[in-house]
């Protein structure tokens, strides 16, 4: 057996790689998949989810909670979770001729379903719906801003405090300890987990709000980077997302699996799922003023602003054009960590 080192995926070998690669398909192969129909919208861009949210949350008013500690709810996870130590995670699978060609296209098509993608257990469902929208209530009370540092225990003692919101039930508070737990590479996310405690908290003295962006950023070298983008590039360039903590990647990754009717797949091909974003410890994401939700965009990388971003020599894009990490590509999205 093999372990990915520290680095992840960056530095391993290509018939390492290919291991870790066959994981995807092999999970899905062995996962009992059961895709429930649910009629949503299509396609709302990552930038438009806070808005659209409620809307589709609202609209898949399906069914109540079931009764926490089901055995079925407890058992209908992902199939077989696999314990895995800190970052480095065992590879599960040999080598089932992976398909290079294959991969890429879905990461081209990252918002297309494929045929091998894992799905949340339908069962799974009303609890996913119950969970985002308690969490979502917490979003209210707090606000967008104050939002994307909320740690895991400040948002149940917001539940408990809070009637606006409701005490989340042990059902949700499993199901989000599950979901923080469970092995994504399982459903084909296939970067490193960053962090590993899902009470992990944002100290106030490391972290700086940015003026008139509702972010956040970490003091020290984070910081000092976006200042020196904004020096070398002038003020056309914005944060457009800073510090995420284990709620608000939450939040915004069970939008995405409600948004991608519960392909799992789908959704962590734009979004890393709780504890695997960057955003956790110090990365960032920038945008060109007036720009708007083509920021986060292919479009973006069209820009004078993104041109000279990489002319500057000095910035490294996470998620690069066919990454293997199980990502698209991300121009917008700064590697500082
Ligand atoms: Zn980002």
């Amino acid at each position: 057996m093999k372990r990915l080192g520290r680095a992840g995926l960056e530095g391993v070998e290509r018939r390492d790689f290919l291991k870790v690669f066959s994981i995807g398909t092999v999970a899905a192969m062995s996962g009992q998949l059961v895709h429930r129909s649910v009629s949503l919208p299509e396609n709302v861009p990552f930038e438009d989810m806070d808005a659209s949210i409620r809307e589709i949350a609202n609209s898949i008013e399906l069914m109540s909670t079931p009764a926490p500690n089901s055995a079925d709810y407890l058992n209908a996870f992902l199939p077989n979770p696999v314990d895995f130590e800190g970052t480095d995670r065992p590879i599960l699978a040999t080598t089932s001729s992976p398909d290079l060609g294959q991969y890429i296209a879905k990461m081209t098509h990252y918002e297309k379903s494929h045929g091998e993608d894992t799905y949340l257990d339908r069962d799974r469902y009303p609890i996913l719906i119950s969970s985002f929208k308690r969490i979502d209530r917490v979003q209210n009370l707090v606000g967008h801003g104050n939002f994307n540092v909320v740690s895991f225990d400040e948002m149940l003692a917001h539940g408990r405090r809070y009637s606006s919101v409701g005490e989340f039930t042990q059902a949700e508070k499993t199901f989000l300890e599950e979901l923080f737990t469970a092995n994504a590479q399982r459903y084909g996310f296939l970067g490193k987990k960053v962090i590993n405690e899902l009470s992990a908290a944002i100290p106030e003295k490391d972290r700086k709000k940015v003026g008139r962006t509702g972010h956040f950023l970490y003091r020290g070298e984070s910081e000092r980077l976006y200042k020196k983008l904004q020096q070398d590039l002038g003020n056309n360039i914005v944060l457009t997302s800073g510090i995420r903590g284990v709620v608000k990647q939450t939040h915004l990754f069970l939008a995405k699996t409600i948004q991608s009717k519960g392909n799992l797949s789908k959704a962590s091909r734009s979004l890393a799922p709780p504890g695997h974003s960057y955003h956790g410890v110090g990365d960032f994401d920038v945008g060109k003023i007036g720009f708007g939700r083509k920021n986060f965009t292919q479009a973006f990388a069209e820009t004078d602003e993104f041109r000279k971003l990489v002319d500057l020599g000095y910035v490294d894009i996470r998620y690069p054009q066919d990454n293997m990490f199980g990502v698209r590509y991300e121009p917008w999205h700064i590697k500082v960590v």
